[in-house]
């Protein structure tokens, strides 16, 4: 971290923030110029508070040089992380399809949507049991019965199962869910983030609404500074001021992410845009920019989904964009579970 001071400022001033800076633990390199004076500071700069020191009257500004994420920050970890999620692999250069229903709604729909996202080479299954729904009137979710049923088709098909939890309070129902999802809305739900950091077990940790790259890897770093390393990251479209699309998929975010952590990351084109026929463009457009899958929403009859049938792939639908998926993975150096 560097503190520019201000010309010309007070030396008892700038000696009491030095003072302060080394009781932090910090070595401090000052170097006087003819117009400036800087303070470089050395070791573990995290627990500085920058808006601190800008406070300080003689300082002119402040610049961190080392991100304040480690455990997620790819320059103390530069292979990428690869998890195993029932055997399937997440991360390196594994693809993996993850798609379903937004809401599991009853149990024909479930397994049926799950037999025929598997048969399209789908290999994770998705299903919201509880759903954080802008409206307090609108469907909530089955709740525990929805988990019930997810692992009834988890049973059915042998796919690994993924579904959002909204409330440490509900931690034990997850006990048998595969990869526990954290959504956009929770994503600085810094509590839960800490209680899934405690577990061994899969976490997949949606981009806020209105979210910076960096306060995102922050979330990331509250669940592996527990102990839990196994965190898959998702795009899943910000708010920008463009109406036309539910929220605007910032798709430089994925190389960008993968340059700056060794942790997986995911698309998920259904939520960014919101409509269905911006799905099957977008996912190509993800493969392009080096996502290590997507989340993608599919149901069997989207007319009467009771949650996001305007952005819901039919299975026929889904099973065409994999196609055009499986043709573009050589080109980007992934490999799906066909090839
Ligand atoms: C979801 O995946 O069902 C969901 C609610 O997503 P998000 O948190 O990205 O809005
Ligand atoms: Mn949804």
């Amino acid at each position: 971290m560097i503190i520019v001071i201000k010309k010309d400022s007070d030396e008892k001033q700038l000696k009491r923030l030095i003072d302060w800076v080394k009781g932090l633990g910090l070595e401090v390199n000052l170097s006087h110029g003819d117009n400036s004076t800087l303070l470089g500071l050395v070791g573990d700069t995290s627990l500085v508070d920058t808006d601190l020191v800008r406070s300080v009257e003689i300082v002119e500004k402040v610049q961190r040089i080392q991100e304040p994420y480690k455990a997620a920050n790819r320059k103390f970890h530069p292979q990428d992380t690869v998890i195993d999620v029932g055997g399937h692999l997440i991360g390196g250069n594994n693809f993996q399809l993850i798609a379903g229903p937004c809401s599991v709604e009853s149990e024909e729909q479930i397994i049926g949507v799950a037999k025929a996202v598997k048969a399209a080479g789908a290999t994770i299954l998705r299903g919201g049991a509880f759903k954080p729904r802008t409206s307090p009137y609108a469907f909530q979710g089955l709740k525990g019965e929805g988990i019930s049923l997810l692992l009834e088709a988890k049973r059915e098909t042998g796919m690994p199962i993924i579904t959002e939890i909204m409330s440490v309070r509900h931690l034990d129902m997850f006990e048998d869910v595969d990869i526990i999802q954290v959504g956009a809305r929770n994503m600085q739900n810094f509590e839960l983030l800490r209680e899934l950091g405690r577990l061994r077990k899969p976490v997949f940790l949606k981009r806020g609404l209105a979210n910076t790259v960096e306060e995102w890897l922050m979330s990331a770093e509250y669940i592996m500074s527990e102990g839990n390393t196994e965190v898959i990251l998702c795009e899943r479209g910000i708010r920008t001021f463009e109406p036309y699309t539910r929220n605007t998929l910032d798709l430089s975010a994925v190389p960008l992410v993968k340059e700056k952590t060794h942790l997986p990351v995911f698309v998920d084109p259904s939520h960014a845009s919101g409509l269905s026929r911006l799905v099957s463009p977008l996912s190509l457009a993800a493969v392009g920019a080096g996502a290590d899958g997507l989340i993608i929403e599919v149901h069997n009859d989207p007319e009467h989904a009771l949650c996001d049938g305007a952005q819901s792939l039919r299975p026929e639908q889904f099973a065409e964009l994999v196609k055009k998926i499986e043709v573009m993975l050589p080109l980007v150096g992934k490999k799906g579970e066909k090839q």
